[in-house]
């Protein structure tokens, strides 16, 4: 027997924007209760079970199933939590960051998940890593220090990872692709859902 989500957490799913095609496809792959998800872990499983899923809403659902799954991005909502203050990264470059949310300038001893100094949210978004499924914010993954790809392309990514593409290679080609490639590219991820 399959099991069954409640009726509550299918209004949540529903919200998050999954359509009820896409509830009965985790129904049948054994994902029936938020808990299920957290043996999913992240983004990119998810997305490796549910090719046809659009990634924000990969985000979306994994960020309120499984909150550790992606880095806490507004620490301020629910001070109860604790999280670990992220390892000290020496930016290799004089970069300057500006906040996503404001805009705002952030100082010289910004690091990567600092908040803002302006507006106090996480200055950088929240990126899901294409090759080991961290998350966390940056340019690069601090689990396996692949760079990110935008969350829209990672199932270009993981198409290429499937190709036997290196972790190095892939974010290189995803940037160097030009529309005409990425086009071919979406056509063999909608061909490899069907
Ligand atoms: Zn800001
Ligand atoms: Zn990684």
């Amino acid at each position: 027997m399959n099991p069954e989500f409640s009726r509550l957490e299918r209004a949540i799913l529903l919200a998050k924007g999954l359509s009820e095609e896409q509830l009965a496809q985790l129904t049948e792959i054994g994902v029936g209760s938020r808990a299920d998800f957290s043996l999913i872990g992240n983004v990119v499983t998810l997305l490796e079970l549910m090719p046809d899923l659009d990634p924000a809403v990969a985000v979306r659902v994994l960020e309120w199933a499984v909150p550790t799954s992606v880095a806490a991005a507004d620490t301020n909502a629910n001070p109860a939590v604790h999280v670990a203050p992220p390892p000290t990264i020496v930016v290799e470059s004089a970069d300057v960051v500006h906040c996503a949310n404001c805009h705002a300038k952030q100082p010289k001893d910004y690091t990567p998940g600092d908040l803002c100094i302006n507006c106090g949210r996480q200055a950088e978004p929240i990126e899901q890593c294409f090759w080991c499924g961290s998350s966390g914010p940056g340019k690069r993954c601090r689990n396996c220090g692949a760079q990110f790809v935008p969350t829209s392309l990672l199932p270009l990514a993981m198409l290429l990872r499937r190709d036997g593409l290196s972790k190095d290679d892939i974010p290189r080609r995803i940037a160097e692709a030009s529309d005409e490639e990425k086009e071919q590219l979406w056509g063999r991820v909608r061909r490899a859902r069907m």
